[in-house]
């Protein structure tokens, strides 16, 4: 079986799609934000400002800086509702109009009568959105908070802002889980970056498209046709019964990870063609593929399901 993506016409385009401007928290003006990610060879981004009172609520407008190289997503980052902990939610929309009706977020604290993360998230999604589950090891989140979400599409896998700010950069346990319970949820990779720290250019997605161009990328998000990375590139997955090929730019290390403990791994040198044998993980419904170059930079496959 041959993930759909890889079947699909298109060209991989990477783009950013976390990122907060001085229209929140930010530093940078949106045009400096998108004249640094063109220049660091990204070809779309998405400015994800925080949906909150405090800011007025920005979906901060990026189409100026759209040109024949580079694209935008509009989006920002949705707050609503208390998880567990008594903290905010962050949830990221990326793909909503610039009419996204305003949630009753006066700050970054929960309030009474507003609306819960699922119900501004499901909001997000009806109004067009690829919404995802953010930063869920940062946040604290519990699974029970994660399960409330399902609206979401994704989950972030890493959140680069969070590695370099608190180590905490990872979803995987959360999206494991879900994907153990059967939620067909897709993992991205982020920078969350505001430019305030080296929060930037670190984590990104990789989007199969025909062209580079916001409703098309938007789409190929929703469909599944992405990875993530940190570095290294996909080029092919195909899963058979008892074992996954892959190929790559030159990777040492390959990882398949699936249900419960099981997982199954190859080592060696400058590998581009790699089979694994899944074992136990042969059993599992779901399986992805995690890649680490020599210098421990890392890709993502999305779940692949067996059926
Ligand atoms: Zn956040
Ligand atoms: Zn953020």
């Amino acid at each position: 079986m041959i993930p759909e993506m890889f079947q699909a016409k298109g060209t991989f385009w990477r783009g950013n799609i976390h990122t907060h401007s001085d229209r929140s928290d930010g530093v940078l003006t949106p045009e400096e934000v998108c004249r640094r990610y063109q220049a660091e060879g990204y070809d779309f981004l998405a400015l994800t400002d925080h949906f909150v009172g405090l800011f007025n609520y920005p979906i901060t407008d990026t189409t100026p800086y759209r040109n024949d190289q580079f694209t935008t997503i509009l989006g920002a980052e949705l707050h609503s509702g208390a998880m567990q902990n008594g903290e905010l939610w962050h949830i990221l929309a990326v793909g909503l109009p610039p009419e996204f009706e305003t949630s009753n977020s006066p700050h970054f604290l929960p309030i009474e009568n507003q609306e819960t993360a699922e119900e501004i998230a499901k909001r997000a999604r009806d109004a067009g959105a690829f919404v995802a589950i953010a930063h869920p090891q940062w946040s604290g989140m519990t699974l029970k908070d994660a399960r409330s979400i399902g609206s979401a599409h994704a989950v972030e896998i890493y959140n680069h802002g969070c590695a370099v700010a608190c180590d905490r950069p990872d979803g995987t346990a959360i999206l494991d889980l879900l994907l153990t319970e059967g939620r067909q949820l897709t993992a991205i990779a982020t920078d969350d970056a505001h430019f305030t720290e080296p929060d930037h250019f670190g984590g990104w997605v990789m989007v199969k498209a025909q062209k580079n161009e916001p409703e098309a990328l938007l789409q190929a998000l929703k469909n599944s046709h992405f990875y993530s990375s940190e570095g290294p590139e996909i080029h092919h997955i195909e899963l058979y019964k008892n074992q996954i090929s892959i190929r790559s730019s030159a990777v040492s290390t390959v990882i398949v990870q699936a249900k419960g403990s099981a997982t199954a791994a190859v080592h060696g040198a400058s590998m581009t063609q790699t089979k694994v044998k899944l074992g136990r993980a042969s059993q599992s419904e779901w399986i992805r593929v995690t890649l680490k170059d020599a210098a421990g930079r890392r890709a993502w496959s999305n779940p692949i399901w067996r059926k």
